[in-house]
């Protein structure tokens, strides 16, 4: 090939002087190979590659750290479970919504955690302060183990500041869904798997009755927005907690509340009309 291309050189395309001319396998060859580690480059995306430290000002101690954040805007939402769990592509971003502070241990979801009264604040220090051993991290993202930890350190923060009714629930229906996230981590050969997903089963169904007690209390106590849902999202949350948990009357006393409601969205609508039909297949089978 060199001979007929010879002198390219000397116009600076030295490169293109063992350039097939009329076989394009090769050339199309690597164009597939160039696409297929662009594709790959994109597909991996990994949870730490979502994952940056931010400073944080503790409002109960004064200390500052630094806390495992989501860069914004970079998860990507691909679909809800039933009762409105996100799931994103490239990560869980519930092992990311409470912020602690590895000093005195107040935690709390991080929408909430800089509102705390200086009451609140020596509830806490005098409750958990006191006793806290701190928190280590040595990974650049949280497990599920560790997450679910912080949400049970959000969750006693919360109580002993007496914090409203629904951010506890809240805080229990989101560890459900780090209990279920874990459950669907194993892999399907680890040994003793089936045992494991039964008692992960058992314990995210102890979650989400805590959540379903809690926000049935919400209800009686708070006006709406309650966890910032509107009056029907929120009956639809739960009914569909009563549905997962196995009480179907209670969830389709919520579910005909949304659909004789003529002001209620399709969206919600359908939504319970799929609770309502699950319901009905698994009475009649
Ligand atoms: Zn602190």
């Amino acid at each position: 090939m060199s001979d007929v291309l010879s002198g390219l050189e000397s116009m600076g395309l030295g490169n293109l002087s063992n350039i097939e001319l009329f076989n394009d396998k090769k050339q199309k060859a690597d164009e597939e190979k160039k696409k297929a580690e662009k594709a790959k480059e994109v597909k991996e995306l990994e949870e730490k590659d979502l994952i940056y430290l931010k400073n944080v000002e503790c409002p109960c101690c004064g200390k500052e750290f630094k806390e495992r954040a989501i860069r914004p805007g970079k998860a990507r939402m691909i679909s809800q479970d039933t009762d409105l769990r996100p799931r994103y592509k490239e990560l869980d971003t519930m092992k990311y919504n409470v912020t602690a502070c590895p000093v005195c241990g107040y935690a709390a979801l991080t929408r909430d955690f800089t509102h705390l009264s200086s009451g609140q604040a020596r509830l806490v220090k005098e409750k958990i302060s006191m006793n806290f051993t701190g928190l280590k991290y040595d990974g650049d993202t949280y497990s599920y183990d560790e997450a679910i930890a912080r949400g049970k350190l959000a969750l006693v923060s919360t109580v002993v500041k007496r914090g409203k009714i629904s951010e506890r629930a809240y805080i229990c229906l989101t560890l459900g869904w780090l209990t279920r996230g874990k459950a669907e981590s194993i892999a399907e050969d680890v040994p003793g798997r089936e045992a494991m997903m039964s008692r992960f089963s058992e314990e995210e169904n102890g979650y989400l009755l805590k959540a379903a007690e809690g926000f049935t209390e919400a209800l009686l106590k708070e006006s709406f927005p309650i966890c910032g849902l509107d009056e029907y999202t929120f009956f639809y949350l739960l009914s569909a907690l009563d549905y997962e948990t196995g009480r179907y009357n209670d969830a389709l006393k919520f579910v005909e509340k949304i659909l004789i409601n003529r002001a209620v969205s399709e969206r919600i609508k359908d939504k319970a009309r799929r609770i309502k039909e699950a319901i009905s297949e698994i009475r009649s089978s």
